[in-house]
């Protein structure tokens, strides 16, 4: 389970929200059980239950982990909005690899249009439960972010406001991969920006490049937008070694 840093006051946790009702009728958790509580800090704890009660369940903390399960590579994942239920699975798969953020955005090619605030509103929600579920099942030890969908020229502006090394991966560039830049990242943060199903217009390329972004293949076959940055992600921390 994930509570916030308030929740934990000396040893005693608190649980509430939608979580009890997990404790109490799916897990049928009872008092003395235990259960393993995570301060989304990376910070992870045994926890034996003292009060399971309707409003909220506590705990007391018998032991912490002593392991470290987050990647010390910050990556965000600029995901190209795809249709039907792809967007989930994105989520989902990114978390369990170790991303910090995602980020949905549209390109001119993108087939998914958003012009409803309450719309784009409740898929964000509904993201980042599956990136809270997706968190819980990998056990990290941080849930990340699933932003609001931005434009890529949004994308662009805020990529060159935090300066981060970005990879651009492109089904037509066939001479250079991920491994040729690695060794030029700076720190550990690293933006990855995945097109959609119908991929990114020349311009967009041209614009991308414009902002020193590294623009490379993930080998000779078309990939799956879905398989795109699950690739992408996976090369770059077996190439910085996390
Ligand atoms: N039509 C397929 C689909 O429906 O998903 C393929 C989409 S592919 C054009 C989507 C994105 O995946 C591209 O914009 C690019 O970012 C990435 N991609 C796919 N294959 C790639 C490759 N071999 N090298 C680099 N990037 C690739």
């Amino acid at each position: 389970f994930f509570v916030s840093q308030e929740d934990i006051n000396d040893s005693i946790v608190t649980i509430k929200g939608d979580d009890i009702k997990h404790i109490k009728n799916v897990l049928r958790l009872k008092e003395n059980d235990k259960i393993s509580v995570c301060d989304n800090q990376d910070n992870e704890y045994i926890v034996k239950l003292d009060n399971i009660l309707n409003e909220e369940v506590t705990g007391t903390i018998i032991e912490e982990v002593d392991i470290r399960r987050e990647s010390n590579i910050n990556i965000t994942l600029y995901q190209g909005f795809a249709k039907g239920s792809k967007m989930d699975m994105i989520i989902q798969k990114a978390t369990e690899l170790g991303v910090k953020r995602i980020v949905p955005i549209i390109t001119d090619r993108a087939i998914v249009k958003i012009n409803d605030k309450k719309k784009e509103d409740k898929k964000i929600d509904r993201f980042n439960k599956i990136a809270m579920e997706a968190s819980k099942q990998s056990k990290r030890g941080t849930v990340p972010e699933v932003s609001n969908i931005l434009s890529l020229d949004k994308a662009i502006k805020e990529i060159q406001e935090n300066g981060s090394f970005t990879i651009v991966p492109y089904e037509d560039e066939n001479q250079v991969g991920v491994k040729d830049f690695i060794k030029d990242v700076k720190n550990r943060d690293i933006n990855i920006i995945i097109g959609p199903e119908g991929g990114f217009e020349e311009t967009e390329i041209s614009q991308l490049k414009s902002i020193n972004s590294k623009i490379v293949s993930l080998g000779p076959r078309i990939l799956r937008t879905e398989t795109a940055g699950f690739t992408a992600i996976a090369i770059v921390m077996y190439e910085l070694g996390d």
